[in-house]
């Protein structure tokens, strides 16, 4: 589904990623995981143009050339391939994000209205069935802040879901929840990891990422350190870099 090649972003002096490699395939996990500072939210927005690397590609296939996109960062990028890069993944943010003044059920149709002209009646009927699969039909007029972190999360699960993307990106989706609440919305990206949605899931949850990932990345100072199924890098990694980390968070 897409190739990331060579990413490389810093932010005045402070040089946050060096050539960044990113392969995911049609239905894979992919797991990033590291030390906070290490570049993987930053990794993350560059996949879908919310940042713009300083170098690097980013390549999304289809099978189809004709649907296919290829971005040079090294190249002033068009505002229309900048368009087509953010239309192919939908992220959900550590924040949850949800625009205040909206309704749950305006929260989600927002996208898929405004941005890419669905028609709002089918806009609201996948709405409200993707919201009844997250337990949250009965929240539909409710505003963000009437719902627990949780149940917020879940909706900004849905918005996401709801642009239809190729590809899911998770930026630490559980860690401004409750404890009693991370296991509902990690209950949620579980299933739709089952029923083979393409995703990056940026998460200092090493059960779950041994759980439901595929392949693991491990990052630390802005590079990649070690790369590998899930199982390998979590419980027999190689790197001193790596063991260090997941002792620590074991
Ligand atoms: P965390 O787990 O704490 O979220 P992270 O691995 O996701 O960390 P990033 O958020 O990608 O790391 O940040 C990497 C580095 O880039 C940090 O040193 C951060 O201060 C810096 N950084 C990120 N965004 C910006 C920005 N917009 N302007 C300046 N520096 C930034």
């Amino acid at each position: 589904v897409l190739e990331a090649r060579n990413l490389a972003k810093s932010f005045g002096s402070n040089t946050v990623l060096r050539d960044i490699d990113v392969e995911i395939r049609r239905g894979q996990v992919v797991a990033l995981i590291g030390p906070s500072g290490s570049g993987k939210t930053t990794v993350l927005r560059s996949l879908n143009g919310l940042e713009i690397p300083d170098a690097g590609t980013v390549t999304f296939g289809s099978g189809d050339a004709s649907s296919g996109l290829a971005i040079n960062f090294g190249a002033k990028v068009g505002k229309k391939d900048l368009a087509a890069l953010r239309d192919r993944s939908a992220m959900v943010f550590q924040q949850f994000n949800l625009f205040p003044h909206m309704t749950v059920l305006k929260n989600v149709i927002e996208g898929p209205v405004q941005v890419q002209k669905r028609p709002k009646a089918e806009a609201i009927a996948e709405a409200e069935r993707l919201l009844e699969r997250v337990g949250l039909a009965d929240k539909r007029d409710a505003y963000p802040f009437e719902l627990s972190g949780g149940q917020q999360q879940r909706v900004g699960i849905v918005r996401a879901l709801a642009l239809k993307p190729q590809l899911l990106l998770f930026d630490e989706p559980t860690s401004a929840l409750d404890p009693e609440l991370v296991g509902d919305v990690l209950g949620v990206i579980k299933e739709l990891a089952e029923e083979g949605w393409t995703m990056v899931i940026v998460t200092h949850e090493l059960a779950f990422a041994q759980h439901v990932a595929d392949e693991v990345i491990f990052m630390d100072g802005g590079v990649v350190v070690e790369r590998g199924p899930a199982a390998e890098v979590l419980r027999a990694p190689r790197q001193e870099r790596t063991k260090l980390f997941v002792k620590r968070l074991q």
